[in-house]
């Protein structure tokens, strides 16, 4: 679905082992330790791009110029079921139920055989050809997020998942108090199609800079219990590193129990992003 920039080969062969072989997935985030002679000027470029993440890079990877149509198409079909099912229960359709409301209502209209192949190639494509380096953590498209491992949480318009997930929110939510609150919680592959979408419209088919602040679909571990919490009224900025200055944030910290999935210079290939708690 892309073709990699020319010149990207300081930033691939950075990921490469002796042989110039791939390395394992689960292996990059400890490239830092890497003997690579390129190590040392991957690791300050890297670093500066994911500083500055917003920017667009010779070896960034595009999506075919002559795929935009079906971009724009599958995006405005995707935000038609939003429309439908509404921002909240859009969190977490599934892939079947998606085909099921484009074919139920006119209102959307039924997904074309290129749309869902589309999207079929945007789940199962490698995304460390992008430049994301976090794991694939959802393997089948169509996983459905069953109505029993889910909770509403009231007034937010997002769902947790049962067990772990809704636990340290309800106690970091007790112990910070109530002026923290969920932003984000699960998110199908669904939802995280239609953010991705979005995203690499905004980023004029950059795949790469669309990767560099969202995960592409099947990489977010908002699929399988990591969620995001913001300052009650601080609206957009929840989603910048101004989230970090607030006293929400500090006490989050002082907690001592909270891990942050993507902290500044994480080796995910992916910005800081202070709002976001590891669950799993
Ligand atoms: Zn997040």
């Amino acid at each position: 679905m892309s073709t990699p920039a020319p010149n990207a080969s300081d930033f691939l062969r950075a990921f490469t082992g002796d042989a110039g072989q791939l390395l394992p997935q689960k292996d990059a985030p400890i490239l830092a330790q890497t003997t690579s002679p390129n190590r040392e000027l991957y690791l300050d470029n890297y670093l500066a791009k994911m500083a500055d993440y917003e920017n667009a890079y010779q070896e960034d990877v595009y999506l075919e110029r002559h795929r935009y149509p079906v971009l724009i198409s599958t995006f405005k079909r995707l935000d038609r079921v939003q429309n439908l099912v509404g921002h909240g229960n859009f969190n977490v359709v599934s892939f079947d139920e998606m085909l099921k409301y484009g074919k139920r209502y006119s209102s959307v209209g039924e997904f074309t055989q290129v749309e869902k192949d589309f999207l079929e190639e945007l789940f199962f494509a490698n995304a460390r050809q992008y430049g994301f380096l976090g794991d694939k953590v959802i393997t089948e498209i169509s996983a459905p997020i069953p109505e029993r491992d889910r909770r509403k949480v009231g007034r937010t318009g997002h769902f947790l998942y049962r067990g772990k997930s809704e636990t340290l929110y309800d106690k970091l939510q007790k112990d910070v108090g109530s002026n923290i609150v969920l932003t984000s919680g699960i998110r199908s592959v669904v939802k995280q199609s239609h953010l991705f979408l979005a995203k690499t419209i905004q980023s004029k088919g950059n795949l790469s800079k669309a990767s560099r602040s969202l995960a592409p679909p099947g990489h977010s571990y908002h699929g399988i219990g990591d969620f995001d919490v913001g300052k009650v009224g601080f609206g957009r900025k929840n989603f910048t590193e101004a989230f970090a200055t607030t006293d929400e944030y500090k006490r989050l910290v002082d907690l001592g129990y909270v891990d942050i999935r993507y902290p500044r210079d994480n080796m995910f290939g992916v910005r800081y992003e202070p709002w976001h708690i590891k669950v799993v």
